[in-house]
């Protein structure tokens, strides 16, 4: 028997044939994928991409650089996945397929930016080391220098990095341990992350503090480095692995939960069983992760009074990839004086998606202005968000608009409303 054409994919992580195969190309997921929003294009919606993927997986196509490139301007955000009625599951595929074009074929992103981007943001001591000088450039002057020069046009990628830089906080050192107050309800080890603890570290003390007033031991592990988010999701699965092992030896101690605070960590923590089925610390870890707002959805919290109009942007790694819409809406009306109002289109990637932005400016730019457009029409002062990435993004557009709107982390606002003190 004549044997059919050899697949493009290779390898245990080659993208699964069957999952691919239960793509029925109805179209239901096209009106809500980002970028088929903003290119009106077949390939670059999830129906054409699945298309391709499963082209290549059939031998038919070979991993070209214009398939990568589809693949590429992928957010990742996997909105096609919440749509699809027939089980895709879009995000390991997209992630497989780029491990395959990684391996095999020609990634679009391969210079010096990417690498850079890659060694340093997911290590949170790089990262730390890299915002001392840029402390510095914020604080001379000299950023007002750059800016007014222009010089940045240039530079189209390094510019993207600057416009989203927010004036660098100073660092906060977390205890060890925080101790339950009232009744106890566990013990939780948390995730510090590597955004969350340099740019907003104030979000990961208040996670601290509402915590023990929920009831739980706060454990925070020294040592602990990144949840391999960001290389997942660009296909780097050997980067990834080692970082989701390193970070389960390191978190995975006598803890009842796991908790994170930031929607693209807590996602692709939820996804270590399937990336790491024989490491069975990775599979406990996956198991315990909680967002934040899972935890606390559960807990009595006495809140005051905080008069503000806020709107909700759901992060995709959240709404998406955790199923998470409620908890975080359900808490913030549980302050009283607050006044929540719906974004139009609140699930729809604001453009971040890890170092997305900085990589597809373009594409990170339309995303963004459409945000920025819906929370002005929202007439909120704050707009709250789960995930660092759309805090910086979000941040970014209003800024550039001149908008006095307060861009903040969910916790950020039941902290201040909180009636306890530390
Ligand atoms: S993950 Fe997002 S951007 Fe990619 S195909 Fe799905 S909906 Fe579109
Ligand atoms: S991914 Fe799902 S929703 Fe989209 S075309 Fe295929 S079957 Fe339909």
């Amino acid at each position: 028997m004549a044997s059919g054409p050899a697949s493009a994919f290779t390898g245990p992580d080659a993208p699964d044939l069957d999952a691919l195969r239960k793509c029925v190309h109805c179209g239901i997921c096209l009106p809500q994928c980002p970028t088929y929003h903003v290119l009106g294009e077949e390939m670059d919606s999830p129906r054409g991409r699945l298309y391709l993927m499963r082209a290549a997986a059939e031998g038919r196509i070979a991993l070209t650089e214009t398939l990568g490139q589809h693949v590429d301007r992928c957010l990742g955000c996997r909105a096609c996945e919440t749509a699809c009625p027939s089980g895709v599951p879009f995000g390991q595929l997209l992630e497989a397929t780029r491990a395959q074009i990684e391996r095999h074929g020609t990634p679009a992103h391969r210079g010096l930016l990417t690498s850079f981007l890659y060694r340093v943001f997911p290590n949170p001591a790089r990262l730390g080391t890299l915002l001392g000088p840029l402390r510095l450039y914020q604080r001379s002057g000299l950023r007002r220098l750059v800016r007014v020069s222009g010089v940045l046009r240039l530079f189209p990628r390094l510019a993207a990095m600057e416009a989203m830089l927010p004036d660098l906080p100073r660092g906060v050192e977390l205890p060890e341990l925080t101790g339950a107050r009232g009744t106890r309800r566990g013990r939780v080890g948390l995730l510090t992350g590597c955004v969350q603890r340099h740019l907003y570290p104030h979000v990961n003390r208040d996670t601290v503090r509402l915590l023990s007033v929920a009831g739980y031991d706060v454990v925070v592990p020294r040592g602990q480095g990144c949840c391999g988010a960001l290389a997942l999701h660009a296909g780097r699965l050997e980067e990834f692995r080692g970082q989701a092992s390193a970070l389960a030896a390191s978190l995975g101690g006598e803890v009842d939960w796991i908790v994170t605070n930031a929607a693209g960590c807590g996602s692709a923590m939820k996804e270590y069983g399937h990336w790491l089925p024989d490491v069975p610390a990775a599979q406990a870890l996956a198991a315990r992760t909680r967002d934040v707002s899972e935890l606390l959805a559960g807990a009595h919290l006495p809140l005051g009074r905080l008069d503000a109009t806020v709107t909700y942007h759901d992060a995709c790694h959240l709404a998406h990839g955790q199923r998470i819409r409620t908890q975080p809406r359900d808490l913030l009306r549980r302050i009283p004086g607050l006044k929540l109002v719906e974004l139009m289109d609140s699930d729809l990637c604001c453009g971040s998606a890890g170092v997305y932005n900085v990589l597809e400016p373009g594409m990170a730019d339309a995303l963004l202005e459409r945000k920025v457009a819906r929370i002005l029409e929202s007439g909120a002062s704050i707009v709250a968000s789960g995930n660092p990435g759309c805090l910086l993004q979000i941040q970014k557009g209003l800024r550039a608009r001149g908008a006095a709107i307060e861009v903040v982390h969910p916790v950020d606002l039941l902290a201040r409303a909180l009636t306890e003190r530390a």
